[in-house]
């Protein structure tokens, strides 16, 4: 790794997984028993249908789990949606918010964002709070701007920042097997590490900073050491036990 903060690698399993899919949450966890200490934090985030089972079954592991999402109030009549407080009952300890695919397909502004991560740190949550460009912001030239804009309006209100992960996601590079340059991942993980640090001082230079988008066994550990990456994000790498551990062991 590149800093002396612990890594942390998450994996994002989306709409993936029945409960057969456990099987592969109790693979992870004779994979890290049998390695000894895993060098990084781990975090699974399954479907909010697994959430509880899956906390039961990596309950007295290495391996924590998290939401993928959670509603910005705190209950009330919002049929369909889950509240953080929900999230925590059923044993997570860290929630996903502005993914971008959230952004996306439910229109999800920053300022919704920065709500969800409000409610999330007042239930007890870390909230993993995603940014990231376009294709056609990075080619325009305006990636920092457009990071910078999402910071500075998606991050919570409530905190002093000791308490959040940013996850920068080119929304370009999910899912579609494509990455950033060595050097561009560097450059965005420094323009955030500033605003970080312009924030919440030594909070922001100890806040973990992961990159998401096309993580996989084969190129984790050239992307997990680049400065100012402090773990990853991880899609369609998360969903079998096996690569996701080779991400972890390359941390
Ligand atoms: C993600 O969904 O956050 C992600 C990074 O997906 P993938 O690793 O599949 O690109």
């Amino acid at each position: 790794m590149s800093t002396d903060k612990r890594p942390l690698i998450a994996g994002n399993w989306k709409m993936n997984g029945t409960g057969a899919a456990l099987a592969e949450i109790s693979r992870l966890r004779n994979l890290v028993a049998d390695s000894g200490a895993a060098r990084a934090d781990i975090l699974i985030c399954p479907p909010a249908t697994l959430l509880h089972r899956a906390s039961e079954t990596a309950s007295g592991s290495a391996i924590a789990v998290g939401g993928q999402d959670c509603h910005a109030a705190a209950s009330g009549a919002h049929t369909g949606d889950i509240s953080a407080q929900m999230l925590t009952d059923a044993g997570a300890t860290h929630v996903i918010v502005g993914h971008s695919e959230r952004r996306t397909d439910h229109g999800e502004t920053s300022a919704d964002v920065r709500a969800k991560a409000d409610v999330a740190l007042g239930a007890g949550l870390i909230p993993v709070i995603c940014v990231g460009e376009t294709e056609a912001e990075r080619e325009a030239g305006s990636a920092n701007r457009v990071v910078a804009d999402q910071f500075a309006s998606s991050l919570p209100d409530y905190g002093d920042g000791t308490e959040i992960i940013i996850a920068y996601e080119p929304v370009w590079a999910i899912g579609t097997g494509k990455t950033p340059t060595i050097a561009d991942i560097a450059d965005m993980h420094a323009h955030i590490r500033q605003l970080l640090v312009e924030r919440f001082g030594e909070a922001g230079a100890a806040a973990r900073i992961l990159y998401g988008g096309s993580v996989k066994p084969s190129n984790a550990e050239e992307i997990l050491s680049v400065p100012n990456v402090d773990g990853a994000l991880v899609g369609g790498a998360s969903l079998k036990a096996d690569d996701f551990f080779a991400i972890v062991a390359a941390s």
